[in-house]
């Protein structure tokens, strides 16, 4: 275990200014592997299905995050249908410190398929990116049921979107999701298709910087071969593992600075 490690192992709680001692406490992880059940996501080479790659790299990032010390839970640890709203909700019960959900990226068309490939990673905001967030963000918020959600949704949805439209910062989900990018494409070598902003349901409501990572195009004839071998996915993992831990250190070194500055006074 390296010294960041070690670091990332615990975070303090939040402490009211001025306590003598901050109350480290373990690090909890929630990690969301997209689709499931009856609703399969996209489709790859070979029958390989965007719900299993998902979960088969939940687990191993959930193995290699406890080593660390961290508490890791999953939405779902099965093959199951999860509504995107009981995932926001299990998220919220469980405090995380962070909030991750896992997908794989498709085209519609054979043209597209062939040719658009690489890694996104999603943070939520009211408005798209662009073209390409916006469809990303739609195909992933099919599984809120119907076309909006259910009118309770839409109207968290409409709160929340008024919400962030007030300039309410995301400043954290944003580091986290710079954290996880730079070293995805650094382990990888895929193609850099950004850091983006789109409105994800299943991102809106988790309070906890939460973010959405497409590990690749699944409908890619090469990317998505790549994403079935075994090796691939354990350098996605390690890069999602040390992401995670960098962000928690800059994290806890952020939080420890104003207690230092209040103590020395
Ligand atoms: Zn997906």
């Amino acid at each position: 275990m390296s010294a960041s490690l070690a670091l990332a192992a615990v975070l303090l709680s939040a402490a009211p200014l001025g306590a003598e001692t901050p109350v480290p406490h373990p690090v909890r992880i929630v990690l969301d592997p997209g689709h499931g059940g009856a609703q399969e996501g996209a489709l790859g080479p070979d029958g390989l299905f965007e719900k299993t790659l998902a979960l088969d790299l939940a687990r191993s990032l959930k193995a290699e995050l406890e080593r660390t010390g961290a508490e890791v839970l999953l939405t779902r640890e099965q093959d199951v249908l999860l509504p995107l709203a009981d995932r926001v909700g299990f998220a919220n019960h469980a405090h995380p410190d962070l909030f991750v959900s896992l997908h794989a990226n498709s085209m519609p068309t054979r043209k597209l398929r062939a040719r658009v490939e690489g890694i996104q990673t999603f943070f939520l905001s009211a408005s798209a990116s662009g073209e390409d967030a916006l469809r990303t963000a739609s195909q992933e918020n099919a599984g809120a049921g119907g076309a909006g959600g259910a009118p309770a949704q839409r109207d968290t949805l409409a709160f929340i979107l008024a919400d962030l439209q007030r300039g309410e910062a995301h400043a954290d989900s944003a580091r986290l999701a710079y954290a996880l990018h730079r070293r995805l494409l650094a382990s990888t070598g895929a193609m850099d298709l950004g850091v983006q902003q789109a409105p994800f349901y299943v991102l809106m409501g988790v309070e906890a910087p939460a973010v959405l990572v497409e590990v690749g195009f699944i409908s890619h004839p090469g990317e998505g071969r790549r994403l079935g071998e075994a090796s691939y996915r354990s350098r996605l993992v390690a890069a999602l593992s040390e992401g995670i831990q960098a962000f928690l250190a800059e994290v806890v070194a952020r939080d420890r600075a104003p207690a230092a500055a209040s103590a020395s006074r």
